[in-house]
C-alpha cells in the first residue's frame, strides 16, 4: 500500500487536515513537501469514503521581523507590528505585506493542484473575537502552561510570565510586548524598548483587554487553540518541529492539559534538499519555487515529493545532474507500471496510488494517463538540440500513431521543461553538438577492433528488415552488435561519441543516433571506420 492509503486505513469519522503559515519571504521549493503531503492525505482519505475537509491557515498576526524585506525608511516603523498590518511593500495593491506573500504561496500551492477548502487568516479569527476563549482559558491556567513549558521543553519561564502578547496601543507592535499580569478581564502589559534586538519597542504600559484581535497567543498555544477552534483530526508537521521537546510537544501538551482535547494525529515529514548553498552561487539560480517550477513540472513535482514515505529525507540535486531526467524516468515507469506495461527494474508497493497522487487532477482517470504516450525526457532534450528536426513527426513516429490533444499536451510541457533543463541544470555532456563534419582528430584515437565496431554497426543497421528508428532499438542494437564483436560496451560508445560528437561522452547514444538522419548516420559510422584505414 502507498503510505497515504496506510494512514487513511488507520482512520475513521470525519477528518479535518490542517496546517498553517507565517506570510513572509520567498516560499522555498522545500517548503512545498509539507502542502503537497498535504493535499495527497487528503485525497487518500476521500479516496476512502471520509469526509474530509482541508484547512489553511495564515498566522498574519505574526510580527514583521524581517528587516531585509522592507524599504529602509519603513524598518523602523513597521518592525515588530503583525503582518497583517504592515503595508505591502511591493507597491501592487495589495492590502498588507501578509496579504502580499500569502497570495505567492496559495498560488504556488493552487499551480501544485493544492487547493485546501478554505484558506483563514488568524488577524480575522482574532478580530472576530473567536480566539478569545482560549485566550481567557490560557490566561486563566498560566500556571499550568508554565508548568507543561518546564516539563517538556525544561524552559523556565519567569513568574510574572504570561502567554499572550498584545499589540501595543500606542506603536502597534506586537512584537515588542510582554504581559505581566491578569485580572480576569484585563491584562497588564509593558511595551519594551529592548525586549527583542530586531524591533524596538515604545515604552509605553498599562491594563487592556486582551480580546477581540488586541492580543495574540503565543506560539504554542495558537497552535493548539487552532487545534480545537477547527476540530482539526490530522496535522503533519515537518521533523525541525517534531523534536524531542520542541514545538509540537508543547502543542500537544498544551491542547491536552489546558484546552482539554487530544492533539491530531502527526505526520512528521523529512526535508527536501537541494544541492546545498553551492547551487545559489555557482549560476545564480536559488531554490526558490518558482525556480524549479520552469523546469519540474507540477505532476513530477508532487511526484518528487509523495514517492518516499514522509519520514524520509529527499536529496534533490539537479544542479549539472541527471536528477531531473531521472525523475520524469521515474514517473514515466510508474505509468507504465499502472498501465501494466512492462518495466524494467524493481517498483515500490503501492504505485498506482503514488501516480494517481501525483496527477495534477484529483479527479482524474488514472488509467488513462497511465497509458498516455509520454515521450522520454532526455530524448525530447537530446532532439531539441539537432538541428532541421520535425519534433511533432519524430514524437508521433515513436509513439507509431498521431498523439491524443492530452498527449500533444504532456509533450508541449516537456519540451518547456528541457528547454529550460538545457538553458539552466543540465551538464555538460548531455550538450550536443553534432559535428557535420568527421571530428578527425578524435576518430584517430580510436584503436582497430572500435573501427571494426563502427563499421558492424553499420552494416547491422543496413541489413535488418526494419532499420532502427527508436532510441530503444539503436540502444539495443549497439549492444547487440558490441556482444557480436566482442567489444567491451565502453569502449563502443566511447567510439560512437568519438565519430558523432569528437569527444569521449555524451548522452544515451541510442537516442543521439535515432535523433539523427538515417542515412547520416550510416555514412558517419562508416567513414569513422575507414579514416584509420586511410591514415
Ligand atoms: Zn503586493
Ligand atoms: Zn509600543
Amino acid at each position: 500500500m502507498d503510505w497515504a492509503d496506510e494512514l487513511a486505513a488507520s482512520v475513521s469519522g470525519p477528518q479535518v487536515v490542517n496546517d498553517s503559515k507565517t506570510p513572509s519571504g520567498t516560499v522555498h521549493v522545500g517548503s512545498l513537501r509539507g502542502p503537497v503531503i498535504l493535499d495527497v492525505i487528503t485525497r487518500a482519505l476521500r479516496r476512502r469514503g471520509l469526509d474530509t475537509t482541508l484547512l489553511y491557515g495564515v498566522d498574519d498576526m505574526d510580527p514583521m521581523d524581517a528587516q531585509a524585506l522592507l524599504t529602509p525608511d519603513a524598518v523602523d516603523h513597521e518592525m515588530g507590528r503583525p503582518l497583517a498590518h504592515v503595508p505591502d511593500q511591493a507597491g501592487d495593491g495589495h492590502a498588507s505585506y501578509a496579504r502580499h506573500h500569502a497570495e505567492i504561496f496559495t498560488n504556488v500551492f493552487a499551480g501544485l493542484g493544492v487547493l485546501p477548502d478554505r484558506y483563514y487568516w488568524m488577524s480575522e479569527i482574532y478580530a472576530a473575537g473567536e480566539v478569545d476563549p482560549y485566550i481567557r482559558t490560557a490566561l486563566d491556567r498560566v500556571e499550568t502552561v508554565r508548568e507543561i513549558y518546564r516539563r517538556v521543553a525544561n524552559v523556565q519561564h519567569p513568574a510574572d510570565w504570561h502567554p499572550i502578547q498584545v499589540v501595543c496601543p500606542n506603536c502597534g507592535k506586537v512584537g515588542t510586548t510582554i504581559v505581566t499580569n491578569w485580572d480576569g478581564e484585563r491584562v497588564y502589559f509593558e511595551c519594551r524598548e529592548q525586549l527583542v534586538t530586531w524591533a524596538r519597542g515604545c515604552g509605553t504600559s498599562g491594563w487592556m483587554s486582551p480580546f477581540g484581535g488586541n492580543g495574540k497567543l503565543g506560539w504554542n498555544l495558537e497552535w493548539a487553540a487552532q487545534w480545537s477552534l477547527f476540530r482539526v483530526t490530522i496535522e503533519p508537521c515537518g521533523k525541525d518541529l517534531s523534536t524531542a521537546g520542541g514545538s509540537r510537544d508543547r502543542a500537544d501538551a498544551i491542547a491536552r492539559e489546558v484546552f482539554e482535547r487530544e492533539p491530531p494525529l502527526n505526520v512528521p515529514y523529512e526535508f527536501l534538499n537541494i544541492g546545498g548553498k553551492k547551487m545559489s552561487t555557482s549560476k545564480g539560480r536559488g531554490a526558490a519555487a518558482h525556480e524549479i517550477a520552469d523546469v519540474v513540472p507540477p505532476e513530477q513535482l508532487r511526484f518528487l515529493f509523495i514517492r518516499p514515505r514522509p519520514n524520509q529525507v529527499i536529496e534533490f540535486e539537479p544542479e549539472g545532474s541527471d536528477a531531473i531526467p531521472r525523475l520524469f524516468d521515474e514517473f514515466d515507469k510508474f505509468a507504465a507500471a499502472t498501465a501494466g506495461r512492462e518495466i524494467r527494474g524493481e517498483i515500490a508497493p503501492g504505485y498506482e496510488a503514488t501516480f494517481g497522487y501525483a496527477l495534477l487532477d484529483p479527479a482524474a482517470d488514472v488509467a488513462a494517463e497511465a497509458a498516455a504516450f509520454r515521450p522520454a525526457f532526455s530524448h525530447l532534450a537530446l532532439l531539441l538540440q539537432i538541428p532541421n528536426v520535425d519534433l511533432d513527426a519524430r514524437v508521433r513516429a515513436e509513439k507509431g500513431s498521431d498523439l491524443t490533444p492530452r498527449e500533444a499536451a504532456i509533450v508541449e510541457e516537456r519540451v518547456k521543461a528541457a528547454r529550460a533543463w538545457l538553458d539552466t541544470y543540465a551538464p555538460e555532456r548531455a550538450i550536443v553538438a553534432v559535428r557535420n563534419a568527421l571530428p578527425a582528430e578524435a576518430v584517430a584515437t580510436l584503436g582497430e577492433p572500435q573501427r571494426r565496431y563502427l563499421a558492424a554497426l553499420a552494416d547491422a543497421a543496413l541489413s535488418t528488415a526494419t532499420p532502427p528508428a527508436s532510441g530503444e532499438a539503436w540502444q539495443n542494437l549497439i549492444f547487440t552488435v558490441a556482444g557480436e564483436t566482442g567489444l567491451p560496451n565502453g569502449q563502443a560508445f566511447a567510439a560512437l561519441y568519438a565519430a558523432f560528437l569528437g569527444r569521449t561522452n555524451g548522452p544515451r547514444a541510442g537516442w543521439l543516433l535515432a535523433s539523427l538522419d538515417p542515412s547520416f548516420v550510416t555514412t558517419r559510422l562508416r567513414d569513422a571506420a575507414a579514416s584509420g584505414v586511410a591514415a
